[in-house]
């Protein structure tokens, strides 16, 4: 059986860089090359770092926290030396190395025991073809999480990563727009331990996995090796054993005071940390009475519970579930888009929902406005008032009786018995009438009509 190991990057989600105020945008990868920067972040010689940035330092510890580590009082930071054209200062910050004291050790996530993790700065981007450096992104907070090589197989491995994912986002500690990086440790019995570098999605995670079990088991690797796993031809290739891996020469940084956290603070961020998916979950199921299998759907991903929240704040949960799990759902899958890249305004969708409940205007309606909402909502006030439902009997009369006219050979078959024409004519009503007439009394009138 394969032993699988991690250590799984990500960008912790805070508003300036750890050691200066440049906003920490990695995200955004459309942003002009250059254009974020200060000497710190460049390492200008002769600059000097400011204070660590506290909100980078406590997301660090509330993810130490989800993943039930020890926490650590004190930390020293490390220098860890390397000369590469993305590190202008030769160092980088971290709470690792030989002799780091981490965040967070000993912990555990879903069954896999987790070593350490901690926080760290990001290098720039280099590009080796154009020789082209990007600070942009250089100083911005990452968190390293290090797990024991608990896996056995990279579904297992798959599963796990996305829960992680799905948990940190839920406390708002990473960037998840900016996706994760892994190193993965690919070993099989009687065989050394090899690292694949720098994987940057769970389908390359998995997918690499199996590939390099696959190439071990024909031939088994004798020494530690450092390989990357080529997406395109489907292979592993080496980059170096571990024999010739860099030495860092680590040591503590005699700039930086070290990190301190008292007890009280510990407990403090601890009870800062927001809810869990497990938690929403059962929140969900407690006191909107929602079934299990509808309340998954809606902790799945942390934008549309809080969304659902947010409209339950104004609307009876039991009324607004269904326009949430699928009709907006359904919208934002027939478009291949997520809550997050549309800009759907929970007031919008309220004043929808309210315009339905107070029968101002059909359900029918109601969908064809939600679905013209992507990429943006708008209040949907005008189209209320263009679309007001139609309850009057008489008016309704008048299409029915226009309807019955055009439609003889439908109207014969209901007289005949054929209920499922009454659909069919009921179709027609709501078509002539743009959508806008009362289900219920539309079928009313059409029955007593052709009576
Ligand atoms: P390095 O710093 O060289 O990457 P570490 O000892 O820090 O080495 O280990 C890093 C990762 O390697 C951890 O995620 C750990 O789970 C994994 N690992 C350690 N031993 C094995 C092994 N025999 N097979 C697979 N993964 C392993
Ligand atoms: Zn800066
Ligand atoms: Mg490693």
């Amino acid at each position: 059986m394969a032993k699988i190991g991690l250590e799984i990057h990500g960008y912790i989600e805070t508003k300036e860089k750890l050691f200066c105020d440049c906003p920490s945008d990695h995200g955004k990868k459309d942003a002009r090359p250059n254009t974020n920067i200060c000497p710190v972040c460049t390492g200008q010689p002769g600059s000097k770092p400011l204070m660590p940035n506290y909100e980078a330092i406590k997301k660090a510890v509330q993810i130490a926290l989800l993943l039930k580590c020890k926490i650590n009082e004190k930390m020293p930071w490390q220098r860890k030396h390397y000369s590469w054209p993305d590190l202008p200062k030769g160092f980088q910050s971290t709470f690792s190395g030989s002799h780091a004291i981490p965040n967070g050790e000993n912990g555990e996530f879903m069954g896999i025991k987790i070593r350490e993790c901690h926080l760290e700065e990001d290098p720039a981007a280099w590009n080796p073809d154009t020789g082209e450096v990007d600070y942009n992104r250089s100083g911005s907070p990452l968190i390293e999480i290090v797990t024991e090589p608990d896996f056995k197989e990279s579904e297992e491995v798959a599963q796990w990563v996305k829960n992680l994912i799905v948990a940190l986002s839920y406390i708002k500690a990473i960037d998840k727009k900016s996706g994760i990086k892994a190193d993965v440790n690919v070993s099989i019995p009687g065989g050394k331990r090899v690292e694949m570098k720098n994987i940057n999605s769970v389908k390359k995670i998995k997918e690499a996995i199996d590939i390099e079990i696959e190439r071990q088991k024909k031939e088994v690797p004798e020494i530690e090796e450092t390989r990357m796993y080529d997406e395109r031809s489907k292979t592993t290739k080496i980059m170096r054993t571990k024999e010739g891996a860099q030495d860092y020469r680590f040591i503590t940084d005699p700039d930086l005071p070290v990190v301190s956290l008292s007890k009280e603070e510990i407990l403090k961020i601890k009870d800062s940390i927001p809810e869990t998916p497990q938690e929403k979950l059962q929140k969900l199921i407690r006191i909107h009475e929602i079934d299990k299998k509808t309340a998954e759907i809606l902790t799945k991903k942390i934008e549309i519970v809080e969304f659902f929240e947010e409209v339950t704040k104004k609307i009876p949960a039991e009324f607004a579930l269904p326009w949430v799990t699928v009709e907006l759902l359904g919208t934002l899958n027939y478009n291949k888009k997520e809550l997050d890249d549309v800009e759907i305004e929970p007031e919008h969708f309220i004043e929808l929902l309210k315009a339905v409940r107070e029968r101002k205007i059909t359900e029918l309606r109601a969908k064809d406005i939600l679905r013209s909402w992507i990429p943006k909502s708008y209040s949907p006030q005008k189209e209320i008032r263009k679309s007001s439902k139609i309850e009057d009997k008489d008016e309704i009369l008048t299409l029915a009786k226009k309807v019955i006219i055009e439609n003889k050979k439908a109207v014969e078959d209901f007289r005949q018995g054929d209920n499922n024409t009454m659909n069919f004519l009921i179709g027609q009503v709501m078509k002539l009438s743009n959508k806008r007439a009362d289900y219920k009394t539309a079928k009313e009138t059409l029955e007593k009509l052709m009576r």
